[in-house]
């Protein structure tokens, strides 16, 4: 089979790249190494930035979105037994969120690129990636136990945190940044109003806490979890107890609670890879870069790496430009690198390391200095709905 760019990974990065793509003339095909189903019922992500949401909707798939979605203006801040509202609005002169579930996302993008005819291979795991660097990129994948090869010009590393794209660029021309959190957040998905119309963040003695929501009917919670626990020592009772003892007494009273839909334990993990261009094979998303989850920025960094990279190969294609390809890696990590700080900033205001009494008055006097100054709030709030694109033209 060949292609112009073999994309590998059908998450939200490897779907929204295709279809961009498809929109300007250009030919695509993506590799999944799970069953549709699978990558349908994953539960993930659910803020998109300003800026995602504008890039869906340019690229066809934001009627659902724009429906069903709920606009944000702002979210709380609870400690100290305090609760306060950063209003995202007013300090950005009108920007805000929008919450609506990847996994409704990527049902929408999987319907559009069928619609219009994709190929999308599932349970088609690419096993290698060769030629990138002599102009003759080809992926060697597997499909009903045979070995397959797709040919193309340009490979797009799609494929997550433990895909094989970033393996395939060699040790010794990767450069890679870690932290990994010691803590954990347990999270569970019930069909349950909200406890608040928008998001509370809580900083608490016994550890963090979120109160998210997918619809006004299915609620998404979290808590600061141990690395070691498990979601079968879990009841959904011992959930919502501990839960409720993190919020500020007013939401505790209005928590409604209800079966678990699912629940789950991410780790929290901070990482960069350097460069995100090997010749013809480009990363984006999850493949280069993960943020801790506390700013919302996975995703939405997925989409400013798609966002840059749809620009170099439509220009590519159109006119056979190439300096947006040489920009590509450095344009990107100029904003994931902010997307990974203010995520660390936010992930270790918020969270309990350890019981040293001076970090925890360190972090209450920061959430009441970030909560009273103007300053402060306005550099919150224009990280929270996320940084501007850089000019890439
Ligand atoms: C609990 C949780 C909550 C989150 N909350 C948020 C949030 O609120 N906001 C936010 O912005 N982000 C959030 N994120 C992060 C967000 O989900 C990810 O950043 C996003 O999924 C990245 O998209 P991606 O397409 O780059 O990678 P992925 O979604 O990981 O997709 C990669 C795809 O590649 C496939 N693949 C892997 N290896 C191969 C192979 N060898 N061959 C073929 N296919 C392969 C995988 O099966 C997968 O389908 C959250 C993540 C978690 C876990």
């Amino acid at each position: 089979m060949r292609t112009q760019v073999g994309i590998i990974g059908s998450g939200p990065s490897g779907l929204l790249l295709s279809q961009i793509l498809f929109l300007h003339g250009i030919d695509s095909v993506i590799l999944e190494r799970q069953s549709r189903d699978h990558v349908l019922g994953r539960i993930r992500a659910g803020v998109l930035e300003q800026s995602t949401v504008d890039m869906l909707r340019a690229a066809s798939v934001g009627e659902r979105m724009d429906r069903e979605g709920l606009v944000h203006g702002g979210f709380s801040l609870a400690f100290d037994g305090r609760m306060e509202y950063i209003d995202m609005h007013k300090w950005t002169g009108g920007s805000g969120v929008m919450v609506y579930g990847q996994t409704e996302l990527t049902r929408d993008l999987i319907e559009a690129r069928m619609a219009d005819g994709a190929v999308i291979e599932y349970e088609a795991p690419a096993v290698a990636i060769d030629g990138f660097l002599d102009g003759k990129p080809r992926i060697i994948y597997e499909k009903k136990g045979e070995r397959r090869e797709l040919l193309c010009d340009f490979v797009a590393g799609c494929d997550g945190y433990h895909g094989i794209s970033r393996q395939s660029a060699g040790p010794g021309s990767i450069k890679e940044f870690e932290k990994v959190y010691p803590f954990g957040w347990l999270g569970i998905l019930s069909d349950v109003p909200p406890v608040d119309r928008e998001l509370i963040y809580t900083n608490h003695e016994r550890g963090f806490a979120l109160c998210s929501m997918r619809s006004h009917t299915r609620s998404r919670y979290y808590i600061q979890c141990d690395l070691n626990d498990n979601v079968d020592i879990w009841t959904d009772d011992a959930f919502w107890d501990e839960l409720r003892r993190r919020l500020p007494e007013t939401a505790a009273q209005k928590l409604v609670t209800g079966p678990r839909l699912e629940m789950s334990i991410a780790p929290l993990r901070s990482f960069v890879a350097e460069p995100m261009r090997f010749g013809a094979l480009l990363l984006a998303g999850d493949a280069a870069h993960i943020v801790p989850p506390t700013g919302a920025k996975g995703l939405n960094l997925a989409a400013s790496d798609v966002h840059y990279l749809s620009r170099a190969l439509i220009v590519y294609y159109a006119e056979k430009r190439t300096d947006l390809l040489d920009r590509y890696s450095d344009t990107c990590l100029r904003r994931v690198w902010k997307a990974v700080r203010f995520s660390w900033w936010f992930t270790a205001m918020m969270h309990k390391f350890g019981d040293e009494p001076l970090c925890q008055r360190l972090q209450l006097a920061e959430l009441d200095y970030l909560t009273g100054s103007e300053a402060a709030r306005t550099a919150m709030a224009e990280n929270y709905v996320g940084l501007p694109f850089d000019r890439f033209e």
